[in-house]
């Protein structure tokens, strides 16, 4: 294994895979040992399964395999969706649970806090690939506004109120109503 470095990304990806797919963390580490040439493991280090709940890949120390060529420095996060049954497995959108959003933005604040100067992108921002659905820099930029605005308040938000805060700045960038 290598090791991962300085981090300067958190690059978020999506699995490729329908909503009624219950994907785990499991699953992907079974496809990337089977891919051509295999995986050591699952590439990426952490997976945020449809119902919102985490699990975690490789450990933030190693290097992971998601960003082909460019995987030095770079946390992986990928979320499990991405597909519709209605326009099949060469479109790929944002179809993120609620659940899951939450758990992406508490996942990046966390790496953020801990790597403060790192950089928040989608895989296509670096690829030529769909992955992850939605253009990340605008959707992680306008939290980031929302919960310094909130942070400047002079009503100091209870963090469910921060949570309901951002989730709405977040649905609208991503043309939800
Ligand atoms: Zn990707």
């Amino acid at each position: 294994m290598s090791p991962i470095g300085p981090i300067t990304h958190v690059v978020i990806h999506y699995s490729a895979t329908y909503p009624d797919q219950n994907l785990t963390a499991a699953d992907i580490d079974r496809m990337h040992r089977a891919r051509t040439p295999p995986f050591r493991c699952i590439g990426y280090h952490l997976f945020i399964r449809r119902d919102g709940s985490v699990e975690t890949g490789r450990t933030e120390t190693e290097q992971g395999a998601h960003v082909i060529g460019q995987n030095a420095g770079k946390i992986g996060i990928c979320w499990a969706g991405g597909l519709e049954r209605d326009s099949g497995a060469h479109v790929g959108v944002n179809n993120m649970a609620p659940t899951q959003e939450e758990s992406l933005i508490r996942l990046i604040r966390d790496l953020r806090e801990r790597y403060p100067g790192a950089k928040v992108v989608g895989h296509r921002d670096l690829a030529p690939t769909q992955c992850p659905g939605f253009d990340v820099i605008p959707w992680w930029a306008e939290i980031e506004r929302a919960q310094a605005e909130a942070l400047a308040g002079a009503d100091q938000p209870t963090p469910a109120a921060w949570l309901a805060r951002v989730w709405r700045t977040a649905s609208r960038v991503l043309g939800r109503t």
